[in-house]
C-alpha cells in the first residue's frame, strides 16, 4: 500500500471508530492551517501545545433541537452534561486507540474550566475547538461565535484529539453559513451579542454572558444556549419540522411574562417547572 493510500486508511479506520461510539460530525485539520490564518495567539495553537501534533481531529456530538428548546431546563442541563461526558470519553479512547496504533495522541475535552469563579479571573480557554471545528472543515463561525455546520447549525459540541499522525485534511466550507438574521443577538437576555457591519462575527461581551451563567449555575441549570437555540441554520430543523419557528422565539419572553401558561409554550414550560429551585421571577428566555 501507497503511503496516501495507508494515510486516507487511517483516516477512514479513524472515522468508522468515531462514528459507531456516537460521533455525528468527524473532521481533520492540519496543525499548519493555525500558523496560514494567524487567528490564534501562538501559544493557544496545537503546535505549542503538543509538537509532534501533525493534525486535529475535531469530533463533534448534536444536541437535540426540541430540548434545547426548553432552555434553560434541567433537562437541557442534562443533555449538555451527558454530551460533554460522552465527547471526553471519546477523545480519551480515540487517543488511546491511537498511541495503540502508534500514532502519539493528546486529547484536548471540552470547556476545560472548573468553576465560573475561574471564568471570572480568566475567561479564557487554554485551547479553542471553535477555530478547529472551522479548520477541519467542519463549519463557519456564526455571529453568535458559535460554530454553525450544515447539519446542526450550533447545536452541536466539539472535542479535539491531536496526533502525530499525518492524516489527509478535510476542506474548509467554502462558504459563510451564517445568514445574518440577528435572531441570536435579539434573543440574548443579557444582550451580550452586537451585530456588527464589517463582519459576520459578532462582538460578544464575554462577561454579560458569564452573569446569565452564574445566575443558570446557581439555580442549578447552566448553561444558557439561547442564542444556539434560535439560529435557523441546520438541517436538524427540517428532521424536527422546525422551519419557521422565528416568531415564536421572538414573542416568548412577551408571552410568557403575561401568561406562564400560554399553551403554544405549555411543553417547554412543563418542563421547565421541574428540577430547578429558585424559580426566576420572569422568564429567563428572550432580551431583557
Ligand atoms: S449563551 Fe445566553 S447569555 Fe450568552 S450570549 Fe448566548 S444567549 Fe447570550
Ligand atoms: S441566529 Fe442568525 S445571525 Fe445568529 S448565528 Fe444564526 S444565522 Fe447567524
Amino acid at each position: 500500500m501507497t503511503s496516501k493510500l495507508k494515510d486516507q486508511a487511517l483516516k477512514d479506520d479513524i472515522i468508522r471508530f468515531c462514528t459507531q461510539r456516537g460521533a455525528d460530525l468527524v473532521g481533520f485539520a492540519p496543525v499548519d492551517r493555525w500558523d496560514e490564518y494567524d487567528e490564534v495567539p501562538p501559544q493557544f495553537r496545537p503546535g505549542a501545545i503538543f509538537p509532534q501534533a501533525r493534525t486535529v481531529i475535531v469530533l463533534g456530538m448534536s444536541m437535540p433541537l426540541p430540548v434545547m428548546e426548553t432552555t434553560p431546563s434541567a433537562l437541557h442541563k442534562e443533555l449538555y452534561d451527558t454530551t460533554n461526558r460522552q465527547l471526553d470519553n471519546l477523545a480519551v479512547e480515540l487517543t488511546r486507540y491511537l498511541n495503540r496504533l502508534g500514532h502519539a495522541s493528546f486529547p484536548f475535552t471540552r470547556d476545560t474550566y472548573t468553576s465560573m469563579r475561574a471564568l471570572r479571573e480568566n475567561n479564557m480557554a487554554a485551547f479553542g475547538h471553535v477555530p478547529a471545528a472551522r479548520y477541519a472543515g467542519l463549519g463557519t463561525i456564526g455571529m453568535n461565535q458559535c460554530i454553525l455546520t450544515p447539519e446542526f447549525g450550533p447545536r452541536v459540541r466539539f472535542v479535539s484529539v491531536f496526533t502525530a499522525a499525518e492524516i489527509p485534511a478535510d476542506p474548509m466550507q467554502p462558504k459563510e453559513l451564517c445568514i445574518k438574521c440577528k435572531l441570536c443577538a435579539e434573543s440574548c437576555p443579557k444582550s451580550a451579542i452586537t451585530p456588527r457591519e464589517d463582519r459576520v462575527i459578532g462582538d460578544y461581551d464575554k462577561t454579560a454572558c458569564l452573569e446569565m451563567h452564574e445566575e443558570l449555575v446557581r439555580r442549578r441549570c447552566f448553561p444558557c444556549g439561547i442564542c444556539t437555540k434560535v439560529c435557523p441554520i441546520g438541517k436538524d430543523r427540517r428532521l424536527y419540522k422546525s422551519k419557521g419557528a422565528r416568531k415564536k422565539y421572538q414573542k416568548e419572553k412577551e408571552t410568557l411574562a403575561a401568561n406562564p401558561d400560554a399553551p403554544e409554550y405549555s411543553s417547554w414550560q412543563h418542563i421547565r417547572k421541574y428540577g430547578i429551585a429558585h424559580k426566576p421571577k420572569e422568564p429567563l428566555v428572550g432580551k431583557k
